[in-house]
């Protein structure tokens, strides 16, 4: 049975169970448990896959660091068959290096295969790809023109990071991509 926690410390964690559900039913897969993970001892190897979600990523860091969470996760994260996803703060803790520089702040398109409608509030972005192992998996056309600007998701190996909100729209291909990258890292790691 596939596991998904969920980062339940502050932001849009029910949104992100939600839009889980909703990808669950279109990718038809019967058995899917969401954890709410909000102590040390929620995070474990029954869990294959994190969402950590959008909020404010300093009083996340803090919540984590005070709770002793902070370690174990980054243990949790980086051992084989783990996938973790961060949505917009969750993007900011997941990176290495951050400026402190603003963009967005309204809801704009992104590029995916199709055009994709990201929600952006306060957004982080990607403004260097620092290693070969980081693909960009969508840019922001914040214009309209087709020209890129800034990368907005990216993915390395098993981490996926998003500066945009799909939790908080409809459309859950993000969940779906998300999961599927789940079952295939789990896939892989039972071999
Ligand atoms: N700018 C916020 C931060 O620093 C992120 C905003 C969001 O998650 N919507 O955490």
């Amino acid at each position: 049975k596939l596991a998904i926690g969920i980062l339940e410390v502050q932001g849009a964690f029910n949104e992100h169970h939600v839009a889980l559900r909703k990808a669950q039913k279109c990718l038809n897969i019967p058995d899917l448990e969401i954890i709410g993970v909000r102590h040390p001892d929620h995070i474990s190897d029954n869990m294959d896959g994190l969402i950590i979600p959008g909020g404010e990523s300093t009083t996340i860091s803090l919540f984590l660091k005070r709770n002793k969470m902070d370690e174990p996760l980054r243990k949790w994260i980086n051992s084989k068959g783990h996938v973790t996803w961060g949505t917009c703060a969750g993007m900011i803790l997941l990176s290495k290096q951050t400026e402190n520089q603003k963009i967005g702040g309204q809801p704009s398109n992104c590029d995916t295969d199709d055009i994709y409608h990201g929600v952006f509030i306060r957004a982080p972005a990607v403004v260097e790809i620092c290693s070969p192992e980081v693909t960009a998996l969508a840019t922001l056309d914040r214009s309209g023109s087709g020209q890129t600007e800034v990368i907005v998701a990216v993915q390395q190996g098993n981490m996926l990071a998003t500066a945009f909100h799909p939790e908080l729209t409809d459309d859950v291909r993000w969940h779906t991509h998300f999961i599927e990258m789940t079952c295939m890292a789990k896939r892989n790691s039972n071999v």
